[in-house]
């Protein structure tokens, strides 16, 4: 694309397009993406850069796999969109084997959506309305962990920590108890809302918007005892950590916990197409079951089940297993995170660098938040220059690349991240 073509492309984008999570006051210089290949995209000048946030976290394998196109053009070809109400067709019922089969022990049924934020709800409206099916309509409060983010529609916003984010919405959302990352302080929650109390949800292991926060294992065993001790479900929402990125297929796995709700997206289809799931429990769907239609799950997206994004996650699962794309993961954030911890030495604890898996972060030691937020697009583009897309969350630095990048990539992903560190004022 010539330097003339760029401009008339990003003039028409300024002209009618609303970018997400986007500024456009102080943000005008969008990345003019041409193709993309294995860990690289490659701008319209032909310029490369390293997918060092894998897309939003949802590119698992590469850009463009082999294997995934072809699974999606074949699939395209055969049966592109049919409705799932009163229909099924063989992806959707192999995708739910699959992922029963795989998924922690005794979620045994699969809701179709399409995003993260859906899968959110879908898990949020089982959990209260399974509630009025067991006689116990007042358990109606959720309890969620500070710094947690679930998403953008109203459910998954009220369970989302308000702030930054959603403080012009936050005296529209249901009643929620927030907690720290603390077994202590879960379990006084339940105590003080006793029959109010509906379920618990969090980010298992890595709250990522939040700031790629992490937590030891060991908290989700606490986690899940102090529910079973309540009496209340508890949600793990993995939309970011599923499917190999904490170095186990799940964050649960690592502590080997079974939640009553596993929501899972991004990763699904390899990062190749909108599809996203909640699993549940036999005993959840059984509570539903009736011979009175007003019982039944009242939800559904037009695109519920696309069977050309059941293909996407069957050829993404089939490239888990036969890549090892859990243990590539590992090893990648293994190689970032030690490198990251030769430059900084001694500082190494100071900076917070932290890893679960293949994903690794540190924290800039400015936080002032105005600088920062004034200073994002500045950061970006000079990722760029060094041949790397990032996106600081505040004053947290981290990568997350998909598991084909190569010991080349991550060292230019490093040399990124310190480039970034250096700019930032101490
Ligand atoms: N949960 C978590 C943990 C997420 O990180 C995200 C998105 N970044 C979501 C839910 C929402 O997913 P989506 O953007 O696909 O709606």
């Amino acid at each position: 694309m010539s330097a003339h073509e760029r401009e008339r492309l990003l003039a028409r984008d300024a002209a009618h397009v609303w970018h997400p999570y986007t500024q456009h006051g102080l943000e005008t210089d969008f990345l003019p993406v041409a193709g993309a290949k294995d860990a690289t995209l490659t701008l319209t000048d032909g310029r490369t850069v390293v997918d060092g946030i894998s897309s939003w976290w949802a590119c698992l394998h590469g850009h463009s796999h082999p294997r995934m196109v072809a699974a999606i053009a074949e699939q395209l070809g055969t049966l592109d969109h049919v409705l799932f109400g009163g229909a099924t067709h063989e992806p959707a019922v192999r995708l739910a084997e699959e992922l029963v089969a795989i998924a922690p022990q005794g979620l045994n049924r699969v809701f179709y959506s399409d995003n993260g934020s859906t899968a959110i709800e879908v898990a949020l409206k089982m959990v209260v309305q399974s509630w009025l099916y067991r006689g116990e309509p007042a358990r109606r409060v959720f309890v969620a962990l500070e710094g947690g983010y679930h998403g953008d529609t109203f459910g998954a916003m009220a369970v989302s920590d308000p702030d930054p984010f959603f403080l012009p919405f936050a005296d529209m959302f249901f009643e929620v108890r927030r907690v720290p990352p603390d077994a202590a302080a879960l379990r006084a929650a339940f105590d003080e809302l006793g029959g109010r109390a509906a379920g618990f949800i969090c980010e298992p292991l890595v709250q990522a918007a939040g700031g790629m926060v992490m937590q030891a294992p060991d908290f989700l065993r606490e986690v899940r005892s102090a529910c079973d001790d309540a009496g209340v479900p508890w949600i793990a929402d993995e939309v970011m950590t599923g499917f190999g990125r904490t170095g186990a297929m799940f964050a649960c796995d690592r502590a080997n916990v079974s939640p009553d709700y596993l929501c899972l997206a991004k990763g699904l289809t390899g990062g190749n197409f909108p599809l996203s799931v909640t699993l549940a429990r036999e005993e959840t769907f059984e509570a539903f079951k009736s011979d009175d239609r007003g019982r039944a799950f009242f939800h559904g997206h037009t695109f519920t089940a696309n069977p050309v994004g059941c293909a996407a996650g069957l050829a993404s699962l089939a490239i888990c297993r036969d890549e090892h794309t859990p243990l590539r993961l590992e090893a990648i954030g293994a190689r970032i995170e030690a490198r990251l911890a030769t430059h900084f030495g001694d500082r190494a604890t100071e900076r917070k660098l932290r890893r679960t898996g293949g994903i690794v972060a540190f924290d800039m030691l400015t936080d002032e938040s105005g600088y920062l937020a004034s200073a994002a697009p500045r950061l970006r583009a000079l990722a760029v220059e060094h041949g790397v897309l990032l996106r600081p969350l505040g004053n947290v630095l981290y990568a997350m690349p998909p598991a084909c990048t190569s010991t080349t990539e991550c060292d230019l992903i490093v040399e990124a991240l310190i480039a970034l560190d250096a700019f930032a004022p101490a």
